[in-house]
């Protein structure tokens, strides 16, 4: 769509820190994160809302989230891994994952998104 930050990141128009992609999603760090690792997971296809993908992707975009929950908690050794959806910020469907922002991870700075990006990508 045009005018959407994330389908120009798609589109590889806006660079972004990329941790996994296929050829329906795409998972990146988030700009402003809560944690280290703090990764947004978006349908390549523009979506409002995560609830107007069609059925059959639904499973497959969650597959996805658990992946990006499971690399933040190898490469961090954090045991709880949240994940969010609201959807006011962008119009374009988007989960959150992020480490719980309250255990410290030490010795990562949440902005160095070069290496996080090498530590989780997939
Ligand atoms: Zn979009």
């Amino acid at each position: 769509m045009k005018d959407c930050i994330f389908c120009k990141i798609v589109a590889k128009e806006i660079p972004a820190h990329v941790v996994y992609e296929d050829s329906d999603f795409l998972a990146f760090l988030d700009i402003r994160p809560l944690s280290p690792g703090h990764t947004l997971i978006i349908p390549k296809n523009h979506y409002r809302w995560v609830w107007d993908l069609p059925g059959e992707s639904i499973g497959k975009y969650f597959q996805v989230a658990q992946k990006v929950a499971l690399a933040l908690k190898r490469a961090f050794g954090v045991d709880c891994i949240m994940s969010k959806i609201v959807g006011e910020e962008v119009p374009h469907a988007h989960i959150w994952v992020f480490a719980d922002p309250s255990v410290k991870i030490e010795k990562v700075d949440a902005k160095d998104f070069e290496s996080i990006t090498t530590k989780i990508r997939m």
